[in-house]
């Protein structure tokens, strides 16, 4: 594959290690995050850092963001500083953050006015996936621009599927996050009945993780309860983001989700705990504490 510029904004746990793997690629990239410190090591295997998302635009025909909440996805594209300013005609943006179906419909047509195509493409597969480069990838936009991407998608993805027009890719990515909810959930029921009926979590985990039980959270996050380990992973914060629009999009198209809206309720309230920088599996000290089982 030909190598290009290509530019990379927020690079936090998923970003960092996504543009990590354009830059081995051997593609050169333009980096900017909010704290300039989380691009060293990008910088040290040769990225550029750049000063603003504007910048970084002016240097490259394909901008990545991956940034935290819907506010910060504004901020860094269609802000006055943002990528938008800085792009030229032509030339790609894709937005890979979890974030509102109705915003990347909106950016597509902000773009689209400039002569810009965007894409919407949340991933799936967590801290691992990123570092592995084993990512699931659900893309919303017009098909030829997602035809363009598809080398640079491949380069840290996996599993990866054009959904339809701009926002389909935030759709996607709901369906994925409503049923990531009610399974962390029984995850962590699953273990905490386990520890109180004698067993030990990781030979519970050995069994029924082969079997019907069988799921990424339980896998992964539940062996990280198992070691009492809560750190991020995929923050509890983000996780609430996710729900909220989840049940925000479900109000508005008349659909019940009683489940989601529990679980929901149980991760406000991990962060109300001062959770929100824990894991998801840091529902099992909520849980865990509702019980009088320790941490
Ligand atoms: P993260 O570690 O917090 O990374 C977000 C990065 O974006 C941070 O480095 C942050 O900078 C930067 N940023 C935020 N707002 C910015 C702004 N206005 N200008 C410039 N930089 C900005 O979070 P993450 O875990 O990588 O998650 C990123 C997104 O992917 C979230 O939407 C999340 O829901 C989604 N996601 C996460 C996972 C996962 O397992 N972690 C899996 C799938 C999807 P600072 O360093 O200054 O905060």
């Amino acid at each position: 594959m030909e190598t290009e510029n290509i530019g990379w904004i927020g690079t936090g746990i998923m970003g960092g290690s996504m543009c990590l793997h354009l830059l081995k690629a051997g593609h050169r990239v333009y980096v900017y995050n909010r704290t300039k410190e989380k691009t060293d090591r990008l910088t040290a295997q040769g990225a550029t850092w750049c000063e603003s998302p504007a910048k970084v635009a002016e240097n490259c025909s394909r901008i990545f963001t991956m940034v935290g909440y819907p506010n910060d996805v504004r901020a860094v594209i269609l802000g006055a500083d943002g990528a938008l300013a800085g792009m030229a005609t032509g030339s790609i943006l894709v937005d890979m953050t979890t974030s509102e179906p109705s915003l990347a419909r909106e950016i597509f047509a902000r773009a689209g006015q400039q002569k810009v195509s965007a894409l919407d493409a949340p991933v799936s597969g967590g801290d691992i996936g990123a570092r592995e480069g084993k990512l699931a990838i659900m893309v919303g936009g017009e098909r030829e621009t997602f035809d363009a991407c598809l080398p640079i998608f491949e380069i840290f993805g996996e599993n990866i599927a054009y959904m339809g027009g701009a926002g389909a890719g935030q759709h996607t990515k709901m369906s994925n996050q409503i049923m990531i909810a009610s399974t962390m959930a029984g995850v962590v029921e699953s273990l905490l009945y386990a520890a109180k009926s004698g067993l030990d979590m990781d030979e519970v985990i050995d069994i029924i993780g082969k079997g019907a039980a069988a799921a990424f959270s339980l896998n992964v996050l539940g062996r990280r309860i198992a070691k009492r380990d809560f750190n991020p992973g995929f923050f509890i914060k983000h996780f609430v983001k996710d729900m909220g629009i989840a049940l925000d999009e479900a109000k508005r198209m008349n659909l019940m989700l009683p489940s989601l809206s529990l679980v929901h309720q149980f991760y406000v309230g991990a962060k109300a705990l001062g959770y929100e920088n824990l894991g998801t599996q840091g529902l099992y000290k909520v849980l865990a504490g509702l019980n009088h089982m320790g941490n």
